[in-house]
Order: C-alpha cells, then sequence, then structure tokens
C-alpha cells in the first residue's frame, strides 16, 4: 500500500524524549465567553493551537448540532486577543469558505467525511492552493485504506501541510471504549507515511475522563506526534460530549502525569541489551515462520485427502476443539485468549483457503 506524497514539514512533531504537541479546546464553541475563558486557561498553560466545533456532525437530529457562523467571530477574537491559532472542522466546501473569512488556521476533516471520498474530493477541490494545514481524522470504520486514500486525495490537490488524528473506531458490541483505539492500524499508517504527522485524540476515543490518561500514556508510548484533545471551561454543561471533556486544569494535571519516554536509545549499554533481546526475539520468530510452514505442509496432506474420499473441508466440530482446547491452553500459560482465539482463527482460515483451493483445482 506504498504511496508517494510530497509533504511539507508541520512544526508540530515530537522530538525524541521530547513534549507531545497539544492542540486543546472544547467539543463545540457555544457561546462568546466559554470560548474566550477556555482559551485564555489553556493559553496560560502555554497551549498556543485552540481548536473547536462550529459545524458539528451529530449522529441523531435534533442534538445540537454548533453554533455555526456565528461562532467564527469568537475564534478569531481567540486568535488576536491570545494569539493563538486556531482549528475548526470542515465537512463541505462552504465550510471552508465561511472559515477563511475569519482568518481561522486550521482546518480538521471529522471521521464522517473521511469514509467518503466524494466528499473529500469535493473539500480537496476546495482547499486547492491554500496554504492552511490539514487534519484528517480516522474514518470511523476501521479502514486503513479510506484513510490513506483520503490524505492522497488532499495531497494530490496540492495541500502539503498535512497531518494525521487517530480517534477510534466504531465497534459493535461492548466495549470500554466509545471508539476502539486499534492501535495496529495508525501504526500502519506510520510504516507506510513515516514523514507524516500523527495525532491522537484520547477524548473521543475514550468518551468518558476516567479513561483519559491511560489512552493518553499509551499514544506517547507509541510515539506519536501530539494529542488533540476535548477541554471546556464546566464540562459537565457542556451541550456536546460532556462525559470527555475535560476543564483546562484537569488537562493540565493528566498533562503532568504523563511518562515520556526516549524514542532512541541515547547509551551503549542500553542499546547493546536492546539488540541482544532483539535477537532472541528474531531466532523465535524463525521458529514460528518454520512451525507455521509445517503446519501448512500437513494442511495441504489433509486437504487431499478430504479430496480423495469426498470429505467437507470445514467440520465445526473439529474446529470447537481447536479453539476450546488452545483456550484452555492459553489461560494456563498466561496468555490472553482474547490473542490466542485471534491467532488461531487466523490460521484456522488460511489452512481452509488452502484446502479449498486444492479441493476445486482442475486437473
Ligand atoms: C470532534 O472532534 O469534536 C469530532 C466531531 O470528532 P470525530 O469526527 O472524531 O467524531
Ligand atoms: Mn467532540
Amino acid at each position: 500500500m506504498e504511496i508517494q506524497l510530497e509533504l511539507e514539514e508541520l512544526d508540530c512533531t515530537r522530538e525524541s524524549g521530547g513534549q507531545p504537541y497539544i492542540i486543546a479546546g472544547p467539543c463545540s464553541a457555544e457561546s462568546e465567553e466559554q470560548v474566550m475563558e477556555t482559551a485564555t486557561q489553556l493559553k496560560e498553560m502555554g497551549i498556543t493551537v485552540y481548536r473547536a466545533g462550529v459545524w458539528k456532525p451529530r449522529t441523531r437530529p435534533g442534538s445540537f448540532e454548533g453554533m455555526g457562523s456565528k461562532a467564527l467571530p469568537w475564534l478569531r477574537k481567540v486568535k488576536k486577543e491570545l494569539g493563538m491559532k486556531i482549528a475548526i472542522e470542515v465537512a463541505q466546501p462552504s465550510h471552508v469558505f465561511e472559515a477563511l473569512k475569519y482568518d481561522i488556521d486550521i482546518f480538521w476533516i471529522g471521521a464522517r467525511t473521511t469514509v467518503n471520498p466524494f466528499f473529500i474530493q469535493d473539500l480537496a477541490d476546495a482547499l486547492k492552493g491554500l496554504e492552511n494545514p490539514i487534519f484528517v481524522k480516522n474514518p470511523v470504520n476501521p479502514d486503513l485504506g479510506l484513510w490513506m486514500g483520503a490524505i492522497e486525495r488532499l495531497n494530490r490537490a496540492g495541500v502539503k501541510k498535512l497531518a494525521a488524528i487517530h480517534r477510534g473506531f466504531s465497534y459493535f458490541g461492548p466495549s470500554r471504549y466509545r471508539n476502539v483505539p486499534q492501535w495496529e492500524i495508525p501504526i500502519d499508517l506510520h510504516r507506510y507515511i513515516p514523514e507524516l504527522p500523527i495525532f491522537n485524540d484520547p477524548s473521543h476515543i475514550s468518551g468518558r475522563r476516567d479513561l483519559l490518561q491511560e489512552v493518553m500514556q499509551e499514544a506517547m508510548d507509541l510515539n506519536f506526534s501530539g494529542l488533540f484533545i476535548e477541554s471546556h471551561i464546566n464540562p459537565d454543561v457542556a451541550l456536546s460530549d460532556k462525559n470527555q471533556q475535560v476543564t483546562p486544569a484537569g488537562l493540565k494535571k493528566l498533562l503532568d502525569s504523563l511518562v515520556i519516554r526516549d524514542a532512541e536509545v541515547q547509551d551503549d549499554r542500553t542499546m547493546r541489551e536492546l539488540k541482544r533481546m532483539r535477537k532472541h526475539i528474531d531466532m523465535i520468530d524463525d521458529e514460528l515462520m518454520n512451525v507455521l510452514e509445517k503446519r501448512m505442509r500437513v494442511v495441504k496432506e489433509i486437504g487431499n485427502h478430504k479430496k480423495a474420499n469426498n470429505i467437507t473441508i470445514f467440520q465445526d466440530v473439529r474446529w470447537n476443539e481447536i479453539v476450546g482446547k488452545r483456550l484452555t491452553e492459553a489461560r494456563e500459560k498466561e496468555l490472553s485468549e482474547e490473542f490466542v482465539d485471534k491467532v488461531f482463527r487466523a490460521i484456522h482460515t488460511e489452512s481452509i483457503k488452502k484446502q479449498n483451493r486444492i479441493m476445486n483445482e482442475k486437473k
């Protein structure tokens, strides 16, 4: 999925061992007082980029849908009086044109917009020729292709100052998160486009204040460039996302509690130790590969046997036996059941695929 982008550097990348770049502000701009007071307190903490939603994409009609253009002069006031940069969400070209009248600095594209290539193309056309940095949130569904596609589409339109925001993914079923993080997806994004800064949005992942700390720390340990986080002077009466917003003082406490670790190893002894342990891991991975190869050879034998004797590939008694046994073993070996289940499902799916090919091979 390699893609080539033409990017210009943003001043928001984190140096090894450095502090994360912070963008903070309320979910929604609600009133001039709320906007100014929140910004004043954040500015005092040293935060220089202020986020606020003006047009809010809400799941159900009838909820608060943002103050719209009326809020733009309040944000311009923050910029003028406090010298902060302003970031807002844009979902359609008219939002971009309105925002430009009020000197908005940064635009972010929301999760519900990134899913749709038509919307992204319309926005890309509207943003053509502008210098404003654009932050692209991940789509609501866990689809790295859509996320990269949106970034690529904007870049092809000439947007060179780009960053991504990881805000988690919708999940149908019980979950402790509002949007499950699936950290492997932003990690893959970083692998494909290493020069693209990636922010973490712990607010929309957590959905509640008491999870923020854990998510922020994980983002720091995974070396994200910065945090994109919601803060409101009085979260309990916020008109949107009140459970996940923290006061500026609360945010300060959270930021102060973060442990910032080095991304690069500084001294020789630590490096040598790390190298030794990595060598060990590589050897174990060699073994894993050999075992997988061996297993697939037996799968092939079974496939041929089933074909010769006209037996179906999938027998659910056998599948239940395989998984059941390994889950019991997982508990004994202190491996997570979820992990073992995933690994065996992946191996089994591949085995079925292989046998299917054997069964349906034309001579
Ligand atoms: C937001 O940042 O307030 C927002 C609406 O985010 P998302 O698009 O991630 O849901
Ligand atoms: Mn929000």
